[in-house]
């Protein structure tokens, strides 16, 4: 229930906002619509193609904030009401994007188009209408570590300052053109520096978000059942599809890459915090991730093995994990970013935000979440005879 009493970090009152948010039936976006209803008075204007993920709070109509939530079917590429629903809002979130690595380099148009062509009319109207705008970019535009370039065995792989990713010094380092994997990178990267520019230029009120892997319930799709049967989403849409199905989780080239898992209800408290706190938040660029989180590849498979063995009462299968190449799982043109680990100090010092929630436990509640909503439906698309 929204409170009236609510402050902001300086304990001064907050005022009610209209936020248009874009890409709001997305797995950020719907996270982030259920946060704000359920606990602030803000209104939003909710803009995507889908809105499979939010329907919960769309309907029925008698829902407590249903006169706080308004739906608009929009593509952005192509659409004359949104410069209307921004000039309508205090504050526009852009989570618009195609943001899963098997379509940067197998479609590396759409995901330059997607990540920054279509981005620039919402920099622009934000801009031209002075309102204010959360951009959401992402941890791959650091790349990858300066480290990686060390010699395998030198001592300095150890030491932090060749790592730890900080948003103030670390540089963005991507492969060659030809590894496509990084176009999503570079074109994020691009639209960072022209919002960045609009602030030092025009007074653009604007913050960016560059989440770290952010995981949870009605993250991307299960292959088959809510999305196309040969859709590759992101790393726990693919285990998780793997664990349902009880076949081997795939490594891709051994699993070495390491990553930081946060929890999405734990990242959400930080959008919160940057969306009512405009004096700390503009003109800062945020990592928002979980240090605390780091595994390889190969390790968050064998936890998610374990735990989706605890969660479902079902026996972890005698060889749990496959390894397969990169070519033959993205085909050519991947590449990847080597270790993640978010440096903290910006975000703690403006916003007093840390992460909470360990790795075993988010994945506890987002595979209780999988098997609940997706093993039944699985069995059945399992028993069903393929039509010949
Ligand atoms: P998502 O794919 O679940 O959500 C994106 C939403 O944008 C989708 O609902 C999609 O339909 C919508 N969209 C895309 N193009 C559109 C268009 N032209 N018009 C209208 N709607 C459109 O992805 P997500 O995980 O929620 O990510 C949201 C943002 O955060 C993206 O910008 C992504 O790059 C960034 N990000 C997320 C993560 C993460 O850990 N989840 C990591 C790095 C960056
Ligand atoms: N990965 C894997 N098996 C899979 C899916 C992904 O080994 O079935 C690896 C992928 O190569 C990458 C990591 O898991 O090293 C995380 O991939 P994700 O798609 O979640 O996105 P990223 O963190 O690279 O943006």
């Amino acid at each position: 229930m929204a409170s009236s009493t609510r402050v902001d970090l300086d304990g001064n009152p907050i005022k009610a906002m209209t936020i248009c948010m874009i890409g709001a039936g997305g797995f950020i976006g719907s996270h982030l619509c259920e946060k704000l209803l359920s606990e602030t008075s803000h209104k939003i204007l909710a803009v995507d193609v889908y809105n499979d993920k939010i329907k919960h709070l769309l309907e029925p109509a008698t829902m407590d904030w249903a006169d706080r939530i308004q739906f608009h079917r929009i593509n952005i590429k192509h659409d004359s009401r949104l410069e209307g629903l921004i000039k309508m809002a205090d504050l526009t979130i852009n989570l618009a994007a195609i943001c899963t690595p098997a379509d940067y380099n197998t479609r590396p148009l759409d995901t330059i188009y997607s990540n920054f062509i279509d981005a620039l009319p919402v920099v622009k109207y934000c801009s031209e209408n002075s309102k204010r705008l959360i951009h959401f970019s992402t941890c791959e535009v650091y790349g990858k570590t300066i480290g990686c370039f060390l010699p395998k065995d030198s001592p300095l792989r150890q030491d932090p300052s060749y790592y730890v990713l900080k948003e103030d010094e670390s540089p963005c380092i991507f492969g060659p053109i030809d590894k496509q994997r990084w176009s999503y990178a570079c074109a994020k990267q691009l639209i960072e520096r022209l919002v960045y520019a609009e602030g030092a230029e025009n007074g653009l009120e604007f913050t960016i978000v560059r989440p770290f892997n952010w995981i949870g319930p009605r993250m991307d799709f299960i292959p088959g059942i809510d999305g196309p049967s040969e859709g590759v989403p992101r790393v726990l849409a693919c285990f998780s599809n793997n664990l349902l199905r009880r076949e081997p989780l795939k490594l891709v080239d051994g699993g070495e890459s390491q990553r930081t898992f946060i929890y999405i209800k734990d990242a959400i408290e930080a959008v919160l915090l940057m969306i009512e706190n405009p004096g700390r938040a503009n003109g800062h660029i945020f990592n928002v991730g979980n240090p605390n989180n780091e595994v390889t590849v190969r390790q968050l498979a064998e936890m998610m093995s374990k735990v989706y063995s605890k969660v479902s009462g079902e026996s972890e299968l005698e060889s749990p994990t496959v390894d397969v190449s990169s070519k033959e799982f993205y085909g050519e043109g991947y590449d990847d970013s080597d270790k993640r680990i978010p440096d903290m100090t910006i975000i703690n010092k403006q916003l007093g935000w840390d992460p909470k929630t360990s790795l075993w436990d988010l994945l506890e509640s987002t595979l209780t979440y999988q098997h609940r909503t997706y093993a039944e439906a699985i069995k059945q698309a399992i028993s069903k005879p393929v039509a010949s």
